[in-house]
C-alpha cells in the first residue's frame, strides 16, 4: 500500500477527476493506493494508465455521471468508463474481479503517477479468464 506519493498524502477519501473536470469521483482509499499496475492487454497498452484497485463500494461518481461513456469489447464483461468530453479514462469494472473497480491513478487530485516509479505490469494478453481450462 502506498499512502503518499512524492510527499503528497493519499487521503482516506480522495477525489479523482478527468482532465476537463466534468467527472469527479470520490474514492475510499483507507490503505492508500493498493496494487498499482500497468497491463499489456490490447486496451491498456493503448491507454497507458497506471491503475489502482478499490472495491465497488469504494468509488462514487459525485459529478458528471451524464458525461461518462462506457466502452466494452471482447467478452463484454469489463466496463471501461471514460469522459465523453475530454476522453480521459477514469475507472473500469474489472473482468478478472467484477467486485472491484480499477481506477486511473493519474486522475487522483494532486498525485503524480510517474512519481510511483516502477510498477508491475499485469500479463493481460494472457488473461486468466481466457485460459481457465489450462489453469493459468
Ligand atoms: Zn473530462
Amino acid at each position: 500500500m502506498i499512502k503518499s506519493v512524492a510527499g503528497i498524502a493519499v487521503l482516506p477519501v480522495h477525489r479523482a477527476s478527468c482532465h476537463c473536470g466534468a467527472i469527479v469521483l470520490e474514492l475510499d482509499l483507507p490503505d492508500g493506493i493498493v496494487d498499482p499496475r500497468r497491463c499489456n492487454c490490447s486496451m491498456c497498452r493503448r491507454r497507458g494508465a497506471i491503475v489502482g484497485s478499490v472495491p465497488l463500494a469504494g468509488l462514487r461518481i459525485i459529478e458528471g455521471a451524464e458525461q461518462l461513456r462506457l466502452y466494452q469489447f471482447n467478452t463484454f464483461t469489463a466496463r471501461h468508463y471514460f469522459c465523453g468530453r475530454c476522453g480521459i479514462y477514469t475507472h473500469h469494472q474489472r473482468r478478472s474481479n467484477p467486485e472491484q473497480y480499477g481506477y486511473n491513478v493519474g486522475c487522483l487530485e494532486g498525485i503524480d503517477p510517474l512519481a510511483l516509479g516502477e510498477v508491475p505490469t499485469s500479463d493481460g494478453v494472457h488473461h486468466p479468464a481466457d485460459h481457465a481450462d489450462r489453469g493459468l
